[in-house]
C-alpha cells in the first residue's frame, strides 16, 4: 500500500467506520467547505469504537459545517485586508506571515483558513516569492517571518531552498518560522537531507511551529521527525486549538503539554476558536476556556503552561486571554487571590 495514501471521501470512511448521521450529512459537494483528507497514518489514531473519539472529531466532517452562526466567516482575521502583497499578510509591524501554498497533508475541520487551504492555488510562484521577498527587504522593521499556508512542507526540498534563499539572501537576519502540521500528519516528510538543507542557511535561527492538540498524536512517528529539528538546532513550539470533544478538559490539555514539554517541545499558545463558517460546534466559550486555563496554572509548570490567546475578529490581532489575581486595591496595597485560593497583599505603590 501507498503509505501516502489518505483518505479523500465520505464513501472512502463509511467502509472504515460506522459513520454517524450527522457525519453522513456532510455535503462533499458543497464546495466551499475543506474536502476531507485524512493520511491514513492519522487515520489509524482513530479508535473506531468510540464515535466521540478526538482524533476523528478533527477530521471527520459533519453537517454541522453547513450551519452558518452569528459572526462567523470565511476570514475571520481579515488577512485579505492585510495582504501586503499577493501571498503575505503584515498584520503586525515586526512580523509578517508568508502563505507558502495552500496545500496540506491533512484537512482539520476547524481550519480558520480555510478561505485559502486547499483551494488548489499551488505553491507561491516565482513572482509571488519575488514580490514577498522584496516587501521584506524594504521593511527592516519586520524581524520574523512565518512560513505557514498551507504546509509548507507539502513543498519539496528543492522548492523551500528557492522560497528560504530568496528572503534570506536580501535579509540574511530573518528568523524563519516554519509552521507545519508534518510532524503529526506526514512525519516521513521530514528527512536529514531535509534538516541538511535548512541548516546550510546559518545566518540566522529557524524555529518550528507544529500543532498537536491532543496528545495521542504524539506518536514515536511525530516525535523523531521533531527530535530531528530540535537535535539540529532548531528549537520547536507548539500552537494548540482548543477543541470542544477533542481537548477541552484539563486532564487531557495536561498530558498534552506535559508530552510536549518532555519531548523538548514547547507549549506556546492554546489558541481560542476563531469565528470561521461552520465551525461553531468545535468552539469552547471564552467563559470555560478561562476556567481551564486557571485549572492549567494550578498543574502545570510555568514551561508547560501555554498562553491561551484570541484572534481578534477583524484583524484586531492576537490577545492573551489571561484570569487576573488582582482582587481588589485597598489600604494602599493590592490584594491577589493565589492560585490555589489564599489571598496575599502586596504594596500597591
Ligand atoms: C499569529 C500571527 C503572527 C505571529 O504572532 P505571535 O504572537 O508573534 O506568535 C504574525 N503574523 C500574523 C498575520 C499572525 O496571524
Ligand atoms: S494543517 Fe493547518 S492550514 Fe492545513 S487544514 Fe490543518 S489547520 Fe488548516
Amino acid at each position: 500500500m501507498n503509505r501516502d495514501a489518505s483518505i479523500t471521501s465520505l464513501s472512502a470512511l463509511a467502509s472504515k467506520l460506522t459513520l454517524s448521521e450527522e457525519e453522513k450529512g456532510f455535503d462533499e459537494s458543497d464546495g466551499t467547505l475543506l474536502p476531507i483528507k485524512i493520511p491514513s497514518s492519522f487515520f489509524k489514531l482513530i479508535n473506531p469504537d468510540d464515535p466521540s473519539d478526538p482524533i476523528r472529531r478533527q477530521v471527520v466532517p459533519t453537517v454541522f459545517e453547513h450551519a452558518e452562526s452569528g459572526g462567523e466567516t470565511l476570514d475571520p482575521l481579515a488577512e485579505k485586508r492585510h495582504a501586503a502583497t499577493a501571498r503575505l499578510i503584515h498584520r503586525y509591524p515586526n512580523r509578517a506571515a508568508f502563505l507558502t501554498t495552500d496545500l496540506c497533508f491533512i484537512h482539520c475541520r476547524h481550519c480558520f483558513r480555510r478561505r485559502f487551504t486547499g483551494t488548489f492555488q499551488g505553491p507561491a510562484n516565482e513572482e509571488e516569492i519575488e514580490q514577498a521577498a522584496r516587501y521584506v527587504e524594504k521593511h527592516p522593521e519586520i524581524t520574523e517571518l512565518l512560513f505557514t499556508g498551507g504546509d509548507l512542507f507539502t513543498l519539496n526540498d528543492v522548492q523551500l531552498e528557492t522560497m528560504i534563499g530568496a528572503f534570506r539572501s536580501r535579509r540574511p537576519d530573518l528568523i524563519i518560522r516554519l509552521c507545519s502540521r508534518a510532524p503529526a500528519a506526514r512525519a516521513e516528510r521530514i528527512t536529514p537531507a531535509l534538516i541538511a538543507m535548512l541548516k546550510t542557511f546559518d545566518t540566522a535561527p529557524f524555529f518550528l511551529m507544529t500543532q498537536f492538540n491532543h496528545v495521542r498524536e504524539l506518536t514515536k512517528e511525530a516525535l523523531r521527525a521533531t527530535a530531528l529539528f530540535i537535535d539540529n538546532g532548531i528549537p520547536a513550539m507548539n500552537q494548540t486549538v482548543l477543541l470542544k470533544g477533542v481537548n477541552d478538559d484539563a486532564d487531557t490539555l495536561k498530558e498534552l503539554c506535559n508530552t510536549l514539554l518532555a519531548n523538548r517541545i514547547k507549549p506556546y499558545y492554546l489558541f481560542q476558536g476563531d469565528l470561521v463558517s461552520g465551525t461553531a460546534h468545535l468552539r469552547v466559550s471564552i467563559e470555560d476556556g478561562m476556567k481551564l486555563e486557571a485549572e492549567l496554572r494550578k498543574r502545570l509548570s510555568g514551561l508547560a503552561m501555554p498562553l491561551y490567546a484570541l484572534d481578534l475578529p477583524k484583524g484586531g490581532g492576537k490577545v492573551p486571554l489571561v484570569n487576573s489575581y488582582v482582587e481588589e486595591k485597598k489600604d494602599g496595597a493590592l490584594i491577589f487571590r493565589t492560585p490555589y485560593g489564599g489571598h496575599r497583599s502586596y504594596p500597591a505603590d
